[in-house]
């Protein structure tokens, strides 16, 4: 097995009203090759970021296995669990609640650094004037702070600090998701270019497919807490299978489409996750669902005809 990491039945539940537990991520399997980056797309309130804080442990899974780089994750002791954070980084969608104002932004990059005891303070100083040219801020930037930065500005910042360690896996959570289209696109060039210099792994996570498409190798979609459809981004781009994923990606523009192009519009509202539909839970939005689907959930496996795993009773298992 090649996997960077391997994410095994992952599952993360909290305490709902009444005493019920909520599922905020069910079951969730799924591997990331060294240099891979994997989509994870779907509605807010799907999981996705408990999924991405869940892998580096920053919140407990209720259950599951994650063995990342030869280590099992889930037994490590909290110091096991910090050695291990070296290689496995996050980047927030708000770079402001993630910097410290107060700090500088050559402390605030070198402070992973400092906090694993690695250098002197003059190699880390030019560690930190590396890692500076590295995401495209001029060198000058380290003796200023965060306030003084526009919005993609700052995100290079927090990918700067998250690449100090050398990591070998970054969970990148909505890290695009609050700044303008514009901005956007160069900070998404920016991790695509890391990643091909640097051998990164990404789980990138985002809730607009447009933007997920631009970075994947490979897509998670997911759905009340499970992943509903994943495989190769072409397939899931080109010939989307679960009827989730095909209402995800009628909702974005595609350039060189017509006005021709049918929007599927989802019926109703996303269910309550503490009381998901039995089933497939898409079924109470679902335009081809049958009976069975209230009935049996279908299993996310390779079905014939494709190339991806789907979650859907319209497809015969392969
Ligand atoms: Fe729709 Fe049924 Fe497939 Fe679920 S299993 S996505 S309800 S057709
Ligand atoms: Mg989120």
């Amino acid at each position: 097995n090649t996997a960077l990491i391997a994410v095994e039945g992952l599952t993360k539940t909290y305490p709902g009203a009444n005493g019920a537990r909520v599922k905020a991520v069910s079951e969730v399997s799924f591997a990331i090759a060294p240099g891979e980056v994997l989509g994870v797309v779907g509605e807010s309130g799907c999981g996705k970021s408990t999924l991405g804080r869940a892998l580096l442990r920053l919140i407990e899974p209720d259950g599951g296995a994650i063995r990342f780089d030869g280590k099992d994750l889930m037994t490590l002791s909290k110091s096991g669990m910090k050695a291990a954070r070296r290689d496995l980084q996050i980047v927030f969608q708000d770079p402001f609640g993630s910097l410290n104002p107060r700090h500088t932004v050559g402390g605030i990059i070198g402070e992973p650094l400092v906090v694993h005891g690695i250098g002197t303070s003059d190699s880390r100083r030019a560690r930190v004037a590396e890692l500076l040219g590295l995401v495209g801020l001029p060198e000058d930037a380290g003796k200023r702070f965060p306030h003084e930065f526009s919005g993609g500005q700052r995100q290079r910042i927090a990918i700067a600090r998250a690449l100090a360690l050398e990591p070998k896996l970054i969970v990148a959570d909505e890290a695009v998701s609050a700044l303008d289209v514009s901005i956007q696109s160069q900070i998404i060039n920016l991790i695509a270019d890391l990643r091909r210099r640097l051998g990164l792994s990404i789980l990138f996570i985002s809730h607009d497919l447009s933007v997920i498409r631009h970075v994947s190798d490979r897509i998670a979609v997911m759905y009340l807490g499970r992943i509903v459809e994943i495989g190769p981004a072409e397939a899931i781009m080109e010939s989307p299978r679960h009827p989730y994923t095909q209402a995800l990606l009628s909702a974005i523009p595609r350039p060189g489409e017509g006005r021709a192009r049918q929007r599927t519009v989802l019926k109703g509202e996303l269910p309550d996750p503490a009381n998901p539909p039995t089933g497939c839970a898409f079924h109470t939005r679902c335009p081809m669902a049958m009976p069975v689907c209230s009935a049996d959930r279908p299993a996310l496996v390779r079905r014939e005809g494709g190339v991806a795993d789907v979650a859907c009773h319209l497809y015969e298992a392969a």
